[in-house]
């Protein structure tokens, strides 16, 4: 499929880890990429700048779903299913992450 033009869902619901320009640590996932046109399309397209898993990045109907909602929900679930622990998962459950011996 193509590409919706103006979705972006990929480009704010996803970390990014390597380096974009204008954010050199990356992406946080549900952060809007910095190189984000108002309209929803990349400044970097074309450019040999864009990270490399921008570029490897193929649409499918899996995760874009029918709609920019559609395929934001898909990622953010994704994000979350694939979010490391470090150790944060018991104070997210609301436990005390290290307990007094
Ligand atoms: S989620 Fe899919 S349609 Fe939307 S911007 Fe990313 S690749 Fe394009
Ligand atoms: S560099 Fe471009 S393709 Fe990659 S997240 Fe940012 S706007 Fe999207």
């Amino acid at each position: 499929m193509e590409c919706r033009v103006g979705c972006a869902a990929c480009c704010i619901a996803l970390s990014i880890s390597s380096p974009i320009p204008g954010m050199p640590n990356g992406k946080p996932a549900g952060v809007r990429c910095v190189q984000l046109t108002p309209d929803g399309r990349c400044r970097l397209h074309g450019s040999p700048e864009k990270p490399v898993v921008c570029v490897r990045l193929e649409p499918n109907e899996e995760m874009c779903g029918h709609s920019c909602e559609e395929a934001m929900a898909y990622l953010e679930a994704l994000e979350r299913a694939t979010q490391p622990d470090c150790g944060q998962g018991a104070s997210a459950r609301g436990e005390p992450s290290h307990r007094a011996s």
